[in-house]
């Protein structure tokens, strides 16, 4: 590895932090400036779990949607390298619940915001907050980048900008800038949002119910999970509906996609059958669904059957918006990438995280892979 080179971190998220930190752990000599638009660090970790952060999962062998080589690849033995990071690198203790769902044990994001702040801090790397990436122009065997404040002339340029969802001034420059040199793109969408539904279901808003989600596409079951489906003014969400809009997201062609709920979850057609025979359908409605959706599916349907009480049908109306999603589907497509995380098209330009397309399922999956890309950057570094 070359000696005393600068490196330029654009993004201080979980992925920006951590390879500004890596980068700098390697060899002390490197100089690292990182960069945020905001007036402060991690803003989206601070939010992420309701608070409390859930930065990993130590169940990595599930289908981690489509990349799969990728993933499987990053992901294989992600959780230790997650755990050694956020344990060795920063001190955290963390703690894995029940669904192998990975929090600091403190239970709150302000511990990793603390902990990176204090890394950053004595590690030596120059944090300028309030700064924004404008422009850069790849010159012979260095890099010319122009900001909000200053223009700088550096050895390495790291784009960890992230997604589009949350910032409500979200500025496209990054994707512009790379454009210039024919890297390809997909459009940002949201994903892990709700769904608008064609029908009416306002009666419902505000009520939630335990169901199962399932999306088809050509009639093919492509995502389904239990869970609690909550119910809006047009439309519903929920972790398992956020879950299935990942795969929503990730489809080309989203014409032949139909929504299904099962209201009796936990019960085989046939003991639904013989338990609707027992007490008449209004009857055996009445006593095992929430009061309003009892009531919705008799104003709603002249005939209730079996099927449509396990597969009750939905029309998407689109999704909800940026504003409401945790991630967004898109940014610079996997082949535009070295596996170091290098371009292919700009030398000594990298890009990280979910800036990149590939976005995952909730359950700690999108802050892990932010964090395995920076690591996997800078282990290549060597
Ligand atoms: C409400 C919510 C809850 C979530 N909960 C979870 C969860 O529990 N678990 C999980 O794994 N994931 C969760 N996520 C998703 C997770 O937060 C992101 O996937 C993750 O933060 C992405 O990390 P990143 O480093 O790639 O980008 P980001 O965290 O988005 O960081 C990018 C940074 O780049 C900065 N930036 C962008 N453009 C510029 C520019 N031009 N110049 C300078 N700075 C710039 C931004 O200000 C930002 O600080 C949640 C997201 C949201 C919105």
């Amino acid at each position: 590895m070359k000696k005393n080179k600068l490196y330029f971190v654009v993004g201080a998220g979980p992925s920006g932090l951590t390879a500004s930190i890596k980068i700098k752990e390697l060899n002390n000599d490197n100089q690292v400036i990182l960069i945020d638009k905001n007036d402060s660090i991690g803003k989206k970790i601070k939010v992420s779990g309701n608070g409390k952060c859930n930065l990993a999962n130590i169940n990595t062998n599930i289908d981690l949607i489509n990349n799969s080589t990728y993933c499987h690849e990053l992901f294989q033995d992600g959780y230790q390298k997650i755990n050694n990071f956020f344990s060795e690198t920063l001190g955290i203790l963390l703690f894995t619940d029940e669904n192998g769902l990975v929090y600091p044990n403190s239970l709150t994001s302000e511990t990793l915001i603390s902990s990176y702040l204090e890394k950053i801090s004595s590690l030596g790397i120059s944090l300028k907050l309030e700064e924004e990436f404008l422009s850069f122009t790849s010159e012979i065997n260095q890099i010319l980048v122009k900001t909000t404040k200053d223009t700088y002339l550096v050895d390495y340029l790291v784009f960890a900008t992230g997604g589009r969802t949350y910032y409500k001034n979200y500025n496209n420059n990054v994707i512009r800038e790379l454009e210039k040199y024919s890297v390809k793109y997909e459009d940002f969408i949201p994903s892990l949002t709700g769904y608008l539904l064609k029908e009416s279901v306002k009666e419902l808003s505000k009520k939630r119910i335990k169901g199962t989600i399932k999306l088809t596409s050509n009639n093919e079951i492509i995502y389904s999970e239990l869970g609690e489906i909550q119910f809006k003014d047009d439309g519903i969400s929920g972790i398992n509906v956020m879950n299935s809009s990942c795969y929503y997201a990730k489809l080309k062609d989203k014409s032949k996609c139909k929504l299904f709920i099962d209201f009796y979850p936990t019960l085989e057609k046939e003991t639904l059958d013989l338990l609707i025979k027992k007490r008449e359908i209004n009857n055996f409605l009445k006593g095992s669904l929430p009061l309003e959706f009892y009531k919705y599916l008799i104003k709603n349907n002249k005939v209730l059957t079996l099927d449509i009480l396990k597969n009750y049908p939905f029309t998407i109306n689109g999704v909800y918006s940026f504003d409401y999603a945790q991630v967004s589907e898109g940014g610079i497509i996997l082949n535009e990438i070295n596996s170091n995380y290098s371009l292919k098209k700009v030398p000594n330009v990298f890009v990280l995280g979910e800036l990149i397309n590939a976005s995952f399922i909730c359950g700690g999956y999108n802050i892990m892979h932010a964090v395995l890309s920076a690591l996997k950057m800078v282990e290549n570094l060597k």
